[in-house]
Protein backbone atom coordinates (compact mmCIF):
# COMPACT_ATOMS: atom_id res chain seq x y z
CA UNK A 1 0.00 0.00 0.00
CA UNK A 2 1.78 3.30 -1.21
CA UNK A 3 5.10 2.04 -0.71
CA UNK A 4 5.04 3.09 3.07
CA UNK A 5 6.91 0.71 5.65
CA UNK A 6 4.67 -0.32 8.54
CA UNK A 7 6.15 0.46 11.87
CA UNK A 8 6.89 -2.85 13.08
CA UNK A 9 8.75 -3.56 10.28
CA UNK A 10 10.83 -0.86 10.96
CA UNK A 11 11.50 -1.09 14.20
CA UNK A 12 11.98 -5.12 13.70
CA UNK A 13 14.95 -3.92 11.00
CA UNK A 14 16.00 -1.10 13.66
CA UNK A 15 16.34 -4.05 16.63
CA UNK A 16 18.38 -6.72 14.51
CA UNK A 17 21.02 -3.76 13.98
CA UNK A 18 21.31 -2.65 17.51
CA UNK A 19 24.75 -2.74 18.38
CA UNK A 20 26.13 -4.56 21.18
CA UNK A 21 25.67 -3.07 24.82
CA UNK A 22 28.06 -0.85 26.38
CA UNK A 23 31.04 -1.89 28.74
CA UNK A 24 29.54 -3.21 32.21
CA UNK A 25 30.25 -1.36 35.68
CA UNK A 26 29.50 -1.59 39.04
CA UNK A 27 27.71 0.25 40.35
CA UNK A 28 26.19 0.95 43.98
CA UNK A 29 22.33 0.35 44.29
CA UNK A 30 21.42 3.56 45.13
CA UNK A 31 22.82 4.59 41.74
CA UNK A 32 21.33 1.93 39.84
CA UNK A 33 17.59 2.59 39.19
CA UNK A 34 16.83 2.52 35.47
CA UNK A 35 20.59 1.04 35.02
CA UNK A 36 20.52 -2.39 33.30
CA UNK A 37 21.70 -5.50 34.54
CA UNK A 38 24.53 -6.94 32.41
CA UNK A 39 24.43 -10.63 35.02
CA UNK A 40 21.71 -12.70 36.05
CA UNK A 41 21.30 -12.07 39.37
CA UNK A 42 21.53 -15.73 41.37
CA UNK A 43 19.89 -16.08 45.36
CA UNK A 44 22.98 -17.11 47.72
CA UNK A 45 20.67 -16.17 50.62
CA UNK A 46 16.60 -17.01 51.32
CA UNK A 47 14.32 -13.99 51.47
CA UNK A 48 12.80 -14.06 54.49
CA UNK A 49 16.31 -16.05 55.95
CA UNK A 50 14.16 -17.38 58.60
CA UNK A 51 10.79 -18.06 59.64
CA UNK A 52 8.99 -15.53 61.04
CA UNK A 53 5.93 -14.29 62.61
CA UNK A 54 3.41 -11.76 60.57
CA UNK A 55 1.75 -10.63 63.63
CA UNK A 56 2.15 -9.20 66.63
CA UNK A 57 1.22 -12.63 68.80
CA UNK A 58 1.69 -15.73 70.17
CA UNK A 59 4.05 -18.56 68.96
CA UNK A 60 2.90 -21.60 70.26
CA UNK A 61 2.47 -25.49 68.99
CA UNK A 62 -0.97 -26.71 67.02
CA UNK A 63 -1.25 -29.86 69.54
CA UNK A 64 -1.30 -27.57 72.55
CA UNK A 65 -3.39 -24.75 71.59
CA UNK A 66 -6.78 -26.02 73.95
CA UNK A 67 -5.17 -25.10 77.07
CA UNK A 68 -3.96 -22.09 78.55
CA UNK A 69 -0.54 -21.89 78.39
CA UNK A 70 2.46 -20.04 80.38
CA UNK A 71 4.29 -17.37 78.59
CA UNK A 72 8.22 -18.70 78.50
CA UNK A 73 10.06 -16.54 76.47
CA UNK A 74 9.44 -12.48 74.37
CA UNK A 75 10.53 -12.47 71.08
CA UNK A 76 10.97 -8.86 69.75
CA UNK A 77 11.92 -8.27 65.98
CA UNK A 78 15.84 -8.80 65.77
CA UNK A 79 15.97 -11.29 68.67
CA UNK A 80 17.15 -14.69 67.79
CA UNK A 81 15.24 -16.79 69.89
CA UNK A 82 15.49 -20.38 72.04
CA UNK A 83 13.99 -23.13 71.01
CA UNK A 84 10.24 -23.56 72.62
CA UNK A 85 9.78 -25.28 75.95
CA UNK A 86 6.70 -27.61 75.09
CA UNK A 87 3.69 -26.78 76.86
CA UNK A 88 4.41 -22.86 76.30
CA UNK A 89 3.92 -20.20 74.61
CA UNK A 90 6.40 -17.20 73.31
CA UNK A 91 5.02 -13.84 73.12
CA UNK A 92 6.40 -12.87 69.61
CA UNK A 93 5.84 -9.55 67.51
CA UNK A 94 6.00 -8.86 63.47
CA UNK A 95 8.95 -9.65 61.98
CA UNK A 96 10.43 -12.07 64.92
CA UNK A 97 11.50 -15.16 64.11
CA UNK A 98 9.70 -18.14 64.74
CA UNK A 99 11.32 -20.11 68.46
CA UNK A 100 12.43 -23.57 67.05
CA UNK A 101 9.34 -26.14 68.35
CA UNK A 102 6.52 -23.20 67.72
CA UNK A 103 4.31 -24.36 64.20
CA UNK A 104 2.13 -21.59 64.95
CA UNK A 105 1.49 -17.82 65.61
CA UNK A 106 -2.01 -16.75 67.14
CA UNK A 107 -2.76 -13.04 66.39
CA UNK A 108 -3.25 -11.28 69.83
CA UNK A 109 -6.61 -10.30 69.33
CA UNK A 110 -7.77 -14.02 69.51
CA UNK A 111 -5.91 -14.30 73.07
CA UNK A 112 -6.23 -13.00 76.43
CA UNK A 113 -3.28 -12.63 78.70
CA UNK A 114 -3.75 -13.54 82.16
CA UNK A 115 -0.75 -13.52 84.80
CA UNK A 116 1.86 -14.47 82.67
CA UNK A 117 -0.24 -17.11 80.85
CA UNK A 118 -2.00 -16.87 77.68
CA UNK A 119 -5.84 -18.20 76.56
CA UNK A 120 -6.59 -18.70 73.25
CA UNK A 121 -10.58 -17.67 72.27
CA UNK A 122 -10.08 -18.86 68.78
CA UNK A 123 -9.31 -21.99 66.71
CA UNK A 124 -5.81 -21.89 64.94
CA UNK A 125 -4.50 -24.03 62.13
CA UNK A 126 -0.76 -24.92 61.50
CA UNK A 127 1.12 -22.28 59.74
CA UNK A 128 -1.28 -19.50 60.50
CA UNK A 129 0.83 -16.02 60.15
CA UNK A 130 4.07 -17.70 59.89
CA UNK A 131 6.05 -16.80 56.73
CA UNK A 132 8.21 -18.78 55.84
CA UNK A 133 12.08 -18.69 54.86
CA UNK A 134 12.62 -18.13 51.68
CA UNK A 135 9.00 -17.41 50.41
CA UNK A 136 10.21 -14.64 48.29
CA UNK A 137 13.26 -15.72 47.32
CA UNK A 138 14.12 -19.17 47.43
CA UNK A 139 18.35 -19.96 47.80
CA UNK A 140 19.72 -20.46 44.80
CA UNK A 141 17.24 -19.15 42.32
CA UNK A 142 17.39 -16.96 39.68
CA UNK A 143 15.96 -13.23 40.57
CA UNK A 144 16.75 -11.29 37.46
CA UNK A 145 18.13 -12.32 34.06
CA UNK A 146 20.12 -10.41 32.03
CA UNK A 147 19.23 -7.38 30.37
CA UNK A 148 16.69 -6.25 33.26
CA UNK A 149 16.35 -2.61 33.51
CA UNK A 150 16.61 -2.38 37.13
CA UNK A 151 13.20 -0.34 38.60
CA UNK A 152 12.81 0.55 41.76
CA UNK A 153 11.21 -2.62 43.64
CA UNK A 154 14.08 -4.23 41.92
CA UNK A 155 16.79 -2.46 43.82
CA UNK A 156 15.08 -3.14 46.81
CA UNK A 157 14.97 -6.88 46.10
CA UNK A 158 18.47 -7.24 45.64
CA UNK A 159 18.65 -5.32 48.95
CA UNK A 160 16.88 -7.75 50.52
CA UNK A 161 19.45 -10.25 49.38
CA UNK A 162 21.84 -8.66 51.12
CA UNK A 163 23.95 -7.20 47.71
CA UNK A 164 25.48 -3.45 47.98
CA UNK A 165 26.24 -3.67 44.48
CA UNK A 166 25.29 -4.68 40.95
CA UNK A 167 26.99 -5.15 37.31
CA UNK A 168 24.96 -2.76 35.05
CA UNK A 169 25.56 -1.63 31.21
CA UNK A 170 27.03 1.85 31.71
CA UNK A 171 24.80 4.68 30.40
CA UNK A 172 24.48 4.66 26.28
CA UNK A 173 26.11 8.28 25.27
CA UNK A 174 24.10 9.48 23.01
CA UNK A 175 25.01 12.55 21.03
CA UNK A 176 21.50 14.81 20.32
CA UNK A 177 21.52 17.18 17.19
CA UNK A 178 18.57 19.68 16.45
CA UNK A 179 19.00 20.85 12.68
CA UNK A 180 17.05 23.55 11.41
CA UNK A 181 18.60 27.11 10.62
CA UNK A 182 15.29 28.78 12.35
CA UNK A 183 16.05 27.32 15.75
CA UNK A 184 17.07 28.98 18.46
CA UNK A 185 17.62 27.96 21.73
CA UNK A 186 14.91 28.88 24.73
CA UNK A 187 16.24 31.65 26.67
CA UNK A 188 18.19 33.17 24.70
CA UNK A 189 16.31 36.35 23.79
CA UNK A 190 12.95 37.09 21.46
CA UNK A 191 12.87 35.61 18.19
CA UNK A 192 13.99 37.59 15.10
CA UNK A 193 11.63 36.97 12.21
CA UNK A 194 12.21 33.38 10.53
CA UNK A 195 12.99 31.52 13.79
CA UNK A 196 11.31 29.41 16.41
CA UNK A 197 12.13 27.92 19.62
CA UNK A 198 14.26 24.34 19.55
CA UNK A 199 11.38 22.46 21.54
CA UNK A 200 12.88 18.70 20.41
CA UNK A 201 16.28 19.04 22.02
CA UNK A 202 14.67 19.46 25.69
CA UNK A 203 11.99 16.78 25.31
CA UNK A 204 14.68 14.48 23.57
CA UNK A 205 16.97 15.04 26.04
CA UNK A 206 14.66 14.84 28.92
CA UNK A 207 13.38 11.41 27.57
CA UNK A 208 16.99 10.20 27.15
CA UNK A 209 17.48 11.32 30.68
CA UNK A 210 14.40 9.44 31.96
CA UNK A 211 16.00 6.31 30.29
CA UNK A 212 18.89 6.51 32.53
CA UNK A 213 21.35 7.52 28.99
CA UNK A 214 23.73 10.21 28.92
CA UNK A 215 23.14 12.64 26.39
CA UNK A 216 26.28 14.53 24.51
CA UNK A 217 24.36 17.73 23.21
CA UNK A 218 25.61 18.62 20.02
CA UNK A 219 23.40 21.60 19.66
CA UNK A 220 21.51 23.12 16.86
CA UNK A 221 23.15 22.66 13.35
CA UNK A 222 22.44 24.70 10.51
CA UNK A 223 20.89 23.47 6.95
CA UNK A 224 23.97 23.68 4.99
CA UNK A 225 26.10 20.20 3.86
CA UNK A 226 29.06 21.85 5.81
CA UNK A 227 27.46 22.27 9.09
CA UNK A 228 25.69 19.01 8.97
CA UNK A 229 28.71 16.90 7.95
CA UNK A 230 30.66 18.30 10.58
CA UNK A 231 27.82 17.97 13.16
CA UNK A 232 27.70 14.08 12.42
CA UNK A 233 31.38 13.76 12.66
CA UNK A 234 31.81 15.36 16.06
CA UNK A 235 28.89 13.53 16.98
CA UNK A 236 30.10 10.20 15.93
CA UNK A 237 33.22 10.35 17.98
CA UNK A 238 31.38 11.45 21.26
CA UNK A 239 28.85 9.31 21.42
CA UNK A 240 27.69 5.49 21.27
CA UNK A 241 24.57 6.44 19.27
CA UNK A 242 22.86 9.57 17.35
CA UNK A 243 19.89 10.88 17.72
CA UNK A 244 18.63 13.96 15.39
CA UNK A 245 15.42 15.80 14.77
CA UNK A 246 14.72 17.51 11.39
CA UNK A 247 15.95 17.35 8.06
CA UNK A 248 15.21 14.14 6.93
CA UNK A 249 12.27 15.26 4.23
CA UNK A 250 13.10 15.03 0.80
CA UNK A 251 13.27 19.21 0.04
CA UNK A 252 16.57 20.60 -0.79
CA UNK A 253 17.12 22.15 2.55
CA UNK A 254 17.45 18.96 4.15
CA UNK A 255 20.61 17.82 4.57
CA UNK A 256 20.82 14.96 7.02
CA UNK A 257 19.99 12.15 4.75
CA UNK A 258 22.65 13.72 2.07
CA UNK A 259 25.14 13.47 4.96
CA UNK A 260 25.04 10.56 6.77
CA UNK A 261 25.73 8.74 3.56
CA UNK A 262 28.42 10.15 2.72
CA UNK A 263 29.93 9.65 6.02
CA UNK A 264 28.17 6.28 6.62
CA UNK A 265 25.22 4.37 4.88
CA UNK A 266 21.18 5.58 5.76
CA UNK A 267 18.01 4.22 4.73
CA UNK A 268 15.42 6.90 4.70
CA UNK A 269 12.05 5.05 5.51
CA UNK A 270 8.52 6.34 4.72
CA UNK A 271 7.20 4.69 7.33
CA UNK A 272 3.19 3.82 7.59
CA UNK A 273 3.09 6.10 10.62
CA UNK A 274 0.82 9.41 11.55
CA UNK A 275 2.35 11.51 12.64
CA UNK A 276 5.80 11.13 11.77
CA UNK A 277 6.37 9.47 8.23
CA UNK A 278 9.90 10.42 7.53
CA UNK A 279 12.03 8.50 9.26
CA UNK A 280 15.91 8.19 8.76
CA UNK A 281 18.30 5.07 10.16
CA UNK A 282 21.91 4.66 9.61
CA UNK A 283 25.18 4.47 10.63
CA UNK A 284 28.14 7.74 10.55
CA UNK A 285 31.32 6.08 10.89
CA UNK A 286 29.97 2.67 12.45
CA UNK A 287 28.01 4.69 15.16
CA UNK A 288 24.19 3.80 14.79
CA UNK A 289 22.14 7.02 13.65
CA UNK A 290 18.74 7.72 14.08
CA UNK A 291 17.01 10.53 12.11
CA UNK A 292 13.30 11.29 13.57
CA UNK A 293 11.42 13.88 11.72
CA UNK A 294 11.49 17.66 12.56
CA UNK A 295 7.56 18.40 13.87
CA UNK A 296 7.41 18.59 17.28
CA UNK A 297 4.84 15.87 17.67
CA UNK A 298 6.42 13.81 15.15
CA UNK A 299 9.64 14.23 16.58
CA UNK A 300 7.97 12.92 20.59
CA UNK A 301 5.79 10.00 18.71
CA UNK A 302 8.88 8.71 16.68
CA UNK A 303 11.30 8.74 19.43
CA UNK A 304 8.82 7.03 21.42
CA UNK A 305 7.88 3.61 18.96
CA UNK A 306 11.04 3.57 17.57
CA UNK A 307 14.42 5.23 18.91
CA UNK A 308 13.20 4.64 22.37
CA UNK A 309 13.23 0.85 21.94
CA UNK A 310 16.35 1.02 19.51
CA UNK A 311 18.29 2.68 22.23
CA UNK A 312 16.91 0.22 25.18
CA UNK A 313 18.28 -2.58 23.45
CA UNK A 314 21.76 -0.93 22.27
CA UNK A 315 21.53 0.24 26.20
CA UNK A 316 21.12 -4.14 26.72
CA UNK A 317 17.66 -4.20 27.11
CA UNK A 318 16.27 -6.93 26.35
CA UNK A 319 12.48 -6.67 27.25
CA UNK A 320 11.91 -3.55 24.97
CA UNK A 321 8.33 -3.48 23.98
CA UNK A 322 5.78 -1.07 25.26
CA UNK A 323 2.93 -2.38 27.23
CA UNK A 324 0.01 -2.04 25.44
CA UNK A 325 -3.72 -1.77 26.68
CA UNK A 326 -7.21 -1.52 25.39
CA UNK A 327 -9.81 1.39 25.21
CA UNK A 328 -13.26 1.87 23.19
CA UNK A 329 -12.87 4.57 20.90
CA UNK A 330 -14.74 7.57 21.62
CA UNK A 331 -14.46 9.12 18.39
CA UNK A 332 -15.60 8.28 14.63
CA UNK A 333 -13.24 7.94 11.66
CA UNK A 334 -14.50 6.80 8.79
CA UNK A 335 -12.19 7.20 6.03
CA UNK A 336 -9.35 4.32 6.45
CA UNK A 337 -6.17 5.67 6.34
CA UNK A 338 -2.89 4.72 4.71
CA UNK A 339 -0.90 4.97 7.53
CA UNK A 340 -1.02 3.95 11.11
CA UNK A 341 -2.05 6.52 13.39
CA UNK A 342 -1.29 7.68 16.72
CA UNK A 343 -3.81 9.51 18.19
CA UNK A 344 -2.79 11.94 20.97
CA UNK A 345 -5.76 10.91 23.60
CA UNK A 346 -7.14 10.89 26.84
CA UNK A 347 -8.42 7.98 28.76
CA UNK A 348 -10.88 7.93 31.21
CA UNK A 349 -13.24 5.60 32.54
CA UNK A 350 -16.45 4.95 30.90
CA UNK A 351 -19.66 3.17 31.36
CA UNK A 352 -18.04 -0.48 29.38
CA UNK A 353 -14.29 0.14 29.71
CA UNK A 354 -11.36 3.06 29.18
CA UNK A 355 -12.84 5.62 26.88
CA UNK A 356 -9.93 7.03 24.52
CA UNK A 357 -10.87 10.96 23.10
CA UNK A 358 -8.76 12.23 20.61
CA UNK A 359 -7.27 15.98 21.06
CA UNK A 360 -9.14 18.44 18.77
CA UNK A 361 -5.95 19.72 16.87
CA UNK A 362 -3.97 16.34 15.86
CA UNK A 363 -1.99 18.17 13.84
CA UNK A 364 2.05 17.24 13.87
CA UNK A 365 3.26 20.79 15.08
CA UNK A 366 0.90 21.04 18.13
CA UNK A 367 3.20 19.76 20.80
CA UNK A 368 -0.09 20.42 22.42
CA UNK A 369 -1.81 17.42 21.58
CA UNK A 370 0.77 15.39 23.61
CA UNK A 371 0.90 17.52 27.23
CA UNK A 372 -3.25 17.52 26.91
CA UNK A 373 -3.18 13.73 26.84
CA UNK A 374 -2.67 10.89 28.89
CA UNK A 375 -2.13 8.04 26.09
CA UNK A 376 -1.84 7.07 22.11
CA UNK A 377 -4.69 5.21 20.70
CA UNK A 378 -3.16 3.37 17.26
CA UNK A 379 -5.71 3.48 14.79
CA UNK A 380 -4.39 0.63 12.38
CA UNK A 381 -3.55 1.33 9.11
CA UNK A 382 -6.65 0.88 6.25
CA UNK A 383 -8.99 0.61 9.90
CA UNK A 384 -12.16 3.01 10.22
CA UNK A 385 -13.35 3.39 13.59
CA UNK A 386 -16.57 3.60 14.90
CA UNK A 387 -17.85 5.05 18.59
CA UNK A 388 -17.03 2.23 21.20
CA UNK A 389 -14.73 -0.31 19.03
CA UNK A 390 -12.01 -1.62 20.61
CA UNK A 391 -8.54 -0.14 20.35
CA UNK A 392 -4.90 -0.66 21.23
CA UNK A 393 -3.66 2.19 23.27
CA UNK A 394 -0.45 3.28 24.87
CA UNK A 395 0.01 4.95 27.77
CA UNK A 396 2.40 8.01 27.48
CA UNK A 397 4.11 7.96 30.80
CA UNK A 398 4.98 4.11 30.21
CA UNK A 399 6.86 5.63 26.77
CA UNK A 400 9.00 8.47 27.91
P1 LIG B 1 11.95 19.43 9.15
O1 LIG B 1 11.73 17.97 9.46
O2 LIG B 1 13.36 19.85 9.38
O3 LIG B 1 11.45 19.75 7.78
O4 LIG B 1 11.05 20.23 10.17
C1 LIG B 1 9.64 20.10 10.16
C2 LIG B 1 9.01 21.18 11.01
O5 LIG B 1 9.42 21.00 12.35
C3 LIG B 1 9.42 22.58 10.63
O6 LIG B 1 8.30 23.41 10.80
C4 LIG B 1 10.48 22.93 11.65
O7 LIG B 1 10.60 24.31 11.88
C5 LIG B 1 10.01 22.20 12.86
N1 LIG B 1 11.13 21.83 13.71
C6 LIG B 1 12.24 21.20 13.31
N2 LIG B 1 13.08 21.01 14.33
C7 LIG B 1 12.49 21.56 15.41
C8 LIG B 1 12.88 21.70 16.78
N3 LIG B 1 14.05 21.23 17.20
N4 LIG B 1 12.03 22.32 17.62
C9 LIG B 1 10.85 22.79 17.17
N5 LIG B 1 10.42 22.67 15.91
C10 LIG B 1 11.23 22.08 15.03
MG1 LIG C 1 14.42 21.51 8.95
Amino acid sequence: MSGLLPVDQALGAMLEQAPPAPPVQRLPLSSACGAVLADAVVASVAVPPEDNSAMDGYALRVADARRVLPVSQRIPAGAAPGPLAPGTAARIFTGAVIPPGADTVVIQEHCREVEGCVQLLEPVGPGDNIRRRGQDIAEGSRVFAAGRRLRAPDLGLLASLGLGEVSVYRPLRVALLSTGSELVEPGSGPLRPGQIYNSNRIVLSAQLHALGMEVVDCGIVADSPEATAAALENAASRADCILSSGGVSVGEEDHVRGQVERLGSLTLWRLAIKPGKPLAFGEVRGVPFIGLPGNPTSSYVTFCLLARPFLLRAQGAVDVAPVCLSARANFVRERPGNRQEYLRVTLAPGADGMLATPFGNQSSGVLSSVCASNALAVVPLGASVSFGDWLQVLLLETLE
